[in-house]
């Protein structure tokens, strides 16, 4: 296989974004240099992270190790739920940025709104996000996890809507009354798990589209998400995977597949994740 050319997309701050990257969700320390190193070489160049997942250090080392100059890598990492407090998100923010051995990142979310959490002042940590950008180590803020209530008091209370918004999206989860508000007021939609964490692949259209196309389950669901405009980062420890899940640039869905595909929703049923208004893990 040869590198493929992937897509980027302009955020609302015109900086752009490879719309296909690297989730590293559950990728241990002891995996994640060999692992994000081997995307990296592949053609790779945006990278998933978060505090919570423990290995923003390992994701640090493998850039550095790949040799690929920083300014080519979209880098994300993520807000922990324990440190939405203004001094405790300036100090993790910080080590954040030494553990990844980089002085910015591209995108830096606030991992979850918590409403139920810190008296629900989602918009405090928001307004702190906000000073990142301004000082230009992160590039581009944004949030994961937030509903529309929530994207609708950051714009009422502050002004300035987040560019991005990383939600769960698959075709069990289509989240389309989500996505829909994402294009009125120009938030781009990052989809996490993309595969619905590996659930979808004994669906019976889903089967049946790969069959037809050519093309294996998981290349035919993350070319469902590439086509409706989202953002993937697909995760496997798996070189093959790894290499699958990039191939998805020379072929297209047809008609059949994408109704068949768009069919699979089963609304809040379909969810694989924690609920944005009740998950209130610190
Ligand atoms: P995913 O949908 O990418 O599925 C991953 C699982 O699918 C893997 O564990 C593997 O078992 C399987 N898989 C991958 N490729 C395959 C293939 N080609 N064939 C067969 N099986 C395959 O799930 P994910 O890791 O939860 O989501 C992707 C990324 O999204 C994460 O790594 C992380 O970066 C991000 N994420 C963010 C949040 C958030 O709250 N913001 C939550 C979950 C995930």
């Amino acid at each position: 296989m040869s590198t493929p050319s992937i897509p980027t997309l302009e955020l609302s701050n015109g900086y752009q974004i490879p719309q296909f990257g690297f989730g590293t969700y559950k990728i241990s320390a002891e995996d994640c240099v060999d692992t994000v190193k081997y995307a990296l070489d592949l053609g790779i160049r945006h990278i998933d992270t978060a505090q919570m997942y423990h290995n923003e250090a390992e994701v640090g080392r493998a850039i550095e190790e790949s040799g690929i100059p920083r300014e080519e890598i979209f880098l994300t990492t993520k807000l922990n739920n324990d440190k939405h407090l203004p001094e405790d998100a300036r100090r993790s923010f910080a080590q954040s940025l030494e553990d990844l051995r980089t002085d910015y990142v591209d995108l830096f979310l606030i991992h979850w709104p918590l409403p139920t959490l810190y008296g629900g002042d989602f918009v405090q940590t928001w307004r702190t996000l906000l000073e990142f950008e301004q000082q230009g180590r992160a590039r581009t803020v944004g949030v994961s996890n937030f509903q529309i209530p929530h994207l609708e008091r950051l714009l009422k209370e502050t002004g300035v809507m987040p560019a991005v918004n990383q939600v769960e999206i698959h075709p069990h989860f289509a989240n389309n009354q989500l996505r829909s508000f994402h294009l009125e007021h120009n938030i781009l939609t990052e989809a996490w798990s993309p595969l619905a964490r590996g659930t979808i692949f004994g669906d019976e259209k889903v089967i049946s589209a790969a069959k037809r196309l050519g093309k294996t389950p998981a290349q035919v669901v993350l070319r469902w998400g590439i086509e409706r405009g989202d953002v993937l980062f697909p995760k496997s420890v798996t070189p093959e995977r790894i290499k699958e899940n990039l191939d998805i640039f020379d072929f297209q869905l047809d008609e059949q597949t994408k109704a068949d595909l768009n069919s699979l929703d089963k609304g809040e049923d379909g969810r694989t994740g924690s609920h944005p208004d009740t998950m209130a893990l610190l």
